[in-house]
């Protein structure tokens, strides 16, 4: 753990780790597939029949699958997918807010070769400006938090001056005119505006009382890195 300074004399802490990994999210996912995946096979409705679950795809009028149990983790769909089984009890669908989370990129090359995560921001609802390394080692920020109606994954250049106040704090050299937009995302959250953070909810046939269906709801970070975890605790819940 290091001791660092600011110019106020408050001593701020950060914690050193020599060792962190970098994955991308398709390559840990093609090393764990181990079923058949149906692109493009958007779920229109469940229904609960004769001890399984029916899923109907499209505009189908035959269910394609008749599953013993089906996990709804259709991330910023779930809401909607829970609400398209039949005879699901609505209050155990939760309010979705849409948080969207842009990043920006550093032209040339980083000066870092560590992550870097400043102190969360006490707003809440999201980590804070960070530095990470992509896959080809080049420094990108992200991401922000904007609340959003609506799915858009475009990065308005504007926001380029909060990132450079931000990156500030922890960089004071950086040029701001050396971010570039880089590309965005939007978290499912269960909590909006002024709300503190919510953890996951995921609800099984115990909780909502639909035998055979489990619900992921508000999987925003850290779900990817704990996904094997919740793969043990969702398979629990079915057994
Ligand atoms: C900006 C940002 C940064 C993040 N950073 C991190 C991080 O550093 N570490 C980390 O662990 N996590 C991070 N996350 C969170 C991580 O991306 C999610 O937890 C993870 O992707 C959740 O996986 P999922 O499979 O539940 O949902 P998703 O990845 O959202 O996948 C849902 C899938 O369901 C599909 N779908 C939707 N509706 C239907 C339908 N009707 N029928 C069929 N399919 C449907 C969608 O097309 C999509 O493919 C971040 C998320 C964001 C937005």
């Amino acid at each position: 753990m290091r001791k660092t300074y600011t110019a106020a004399g408050m001593a701020v802490i950060a914690i050193f780790l020599p060792g962190c990994v970098v994955a991308g999210p398709f390559l840990a996912l093609a090393m764990l597939v181990v079923a058949s995946i149906a692109y493009g096979a958007a779920v229109a409705a469940l229904r609960p029949a004769q001890g399984r679950v029916e899923v109907f795809i499209g505009t189908d009028a035959e269910p394609a699958v008749r599953a013993r149990a089906v996990v709804n983790s259709a991330g910023l769909e779930a809401h909607h997918v829970a609400a398209s089984i039949e005879g699901f009890p609505r209050q155990h669908i939760p309010k979705i807010f849409y948080g969207k989370g842009s990043y920006f990129e550093l032209t040339g090359k980083s000066p870092f070769a560590r992550l870097i995560y400043p102190a969360p921001p006490t707003s809440g609802g999201h980590l804070g400006i960070h530095m990470t390394l992509d896959l080809s080692g080049a420094a990108r920020f992200g991401p922000d938090l904007e609340w959003v109606d609506c799915v858009d994954y475009r990065v308005e250049p504007s926001r380029a001056a909060a990132f450079g106040d931000a990156i500030k704090e922890y960089w004071p050299q950086l040029e701001a005119a050396s971010l570039k937009p880089a590309y965005a995302g939007v978290r499912p959250k269960l909590s909006g505006p002024g709300e503190g953070s919510r953890d996951f909810y995921i609800s099984g046939p115990a909780e909502h009382g639909v035998a055979g269906i489990v619900n992921l709801f508000g999987m925003e970070s850290p779900g990817l890195t704990s996904s094997l975890a919740l793969g043990d605790y969702i398979a629990a819940l079915l057994a």
